[in-house]
């Protein structure tokens, strides 16, 4: 039975390296993946471009190493404070090199597999691509973890070789509970790219991957956004309290705590609200545009900074 690749996914050699592009909530998380199934990982993200506070006093500048490197070392710091249920194997960590696209660009060379993870947006990703490609090596397998962006989209303005050896590898959030992958050819995908990263996710990561085709938000996050905008559309209609929300979906249903706001938290709301106006904008569905449209609790809450567990506070504040 089953419609997934993974009944499919023919052994081949192992992967040894690997590069993370962005070291946001996803990005992190797929590098300790990785890490944990024994690949060397490089994470890279931007460099700042100002200096906090305490880096001014300590008369650091922005050419300094640390500085440029900064915001991928904080995810890995922060990987590395993680307690269990965390999974990972004590010794992960130092699978991982943080660095920046900047000044590792050529670095990417050494990859066998490319994971995109940056902010979903489709000016970010395409600029992040015209750099991977400008160093890209045949074989090397190039993959992004966007929610729901169109692999067309992404790599229009790339050329052939490019084309063939990327495809989506969609995991979910956390990546290390989740076993599923979305796997999601672009027109020009090759066929030994799809069942390369398959067999990559499947035999080292562990996952079940399905193939879904290019359609907007794929086939989980379809469903699963459009859940979550009910929800909120729920709450407000019967003027429920969020923690009565997750009290009610969560345990009492038999799902876990992090049913609904919890979840969104950890989703990061700024992503959920690019989600939603990237469905809107592939959609030529008017109905399906209306469904998708920005809850105001959300904007509201983004506006304010409350963006989620990454920021400290979203529906729910940390203490
Ligand atoms: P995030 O906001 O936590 O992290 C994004 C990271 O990208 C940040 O560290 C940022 O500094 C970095 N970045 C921005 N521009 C960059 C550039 N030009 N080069 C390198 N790095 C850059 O976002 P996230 O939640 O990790 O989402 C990353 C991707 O994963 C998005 O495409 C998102 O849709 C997708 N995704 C997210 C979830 C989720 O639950 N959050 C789940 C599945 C897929």
């Amino acid at each position: 039975g089953g419609n997934g690749v993974g009944e499919r996914s023919t052994p081949s050699p192992a992967i040894r390296r690997a590069a993370v592009i962005g070291s946001g909530v996803m990005g992190a998380g797929i590098a300790a993946q990785l890490a944990n199934a024994g690949i060397r990982v490089l994470l890279l993200d931007v460099p700042p471009a100002s200096l906090t506070e305490q880096e001014a006093r300590s008369g650091a500048t922005l050419q300094d190493r640390a500085v440029r490197n900064r915001l991928a070392a904080a995810s890995l710091a922060k990987l590395a404070k993680q307690e269990p249920p965390a999974l990972y194997e004590a010794s992960f960590i130092h699978r991982i090199a943080a660095g920046n696209l900047e000044d590792d660009l050529g670095r990417l060379g050494e990859a066998e597999w490319i994971v995109e993870a940056v902010v979903e947006r489709l000016d970010v990703k395409r600029s992040v691509f015209a750099r991977v490609e400008s160093v890209l090596r045949p074989g090397t397998l190039v993959s992004s973890n966007t929610s729901g962006l169109s692999v067309a989209a992404m790599t229009e303005g790339r050329g052939e070789a490019f084309r063939k050896q990327f495809a989506v590898t969609h995991f979910f959030n956390p990546p290390r509970h989740m076993k599923l992958v979305e796997l999601v050819p672009g027109p020009d995908t090759a066929a030994g790219t799809l069942s390369r990263l398959a067999a990559i996710c499947e035999q080292q990561l562990g996952k079940g991957v399905v193939l879904a085709k290019d359609t907007p938000n794929f086939i989980a996050n379809r469903i699963g956004t459009y859940g979550m905008l009910t929800t909120i559309e729920a709450m407000r209609a019967f003027g429920l309290g969020v923690d009565e929300v997750d009290a009610l979906t969560g345990p009492a249903m038999g799902r876990p705590k992090t049913a609904t706001f919890r979840m969104l938290d950890l989703v990061g709301l700024d992503t959920l609200l690019h989600v939603l106006d990237n469905v809107r904008e592939r959609s030529e569905d008017p109905s399906e545009r209306d469904a998708f449209a920005r809850p105001p609790v959300l904007e509201a809450l983004v506006a304010n900074g409350w963006i989620g567990e990454k920021a400290g506070s979203g529906f729910y504040r940390k203490i």
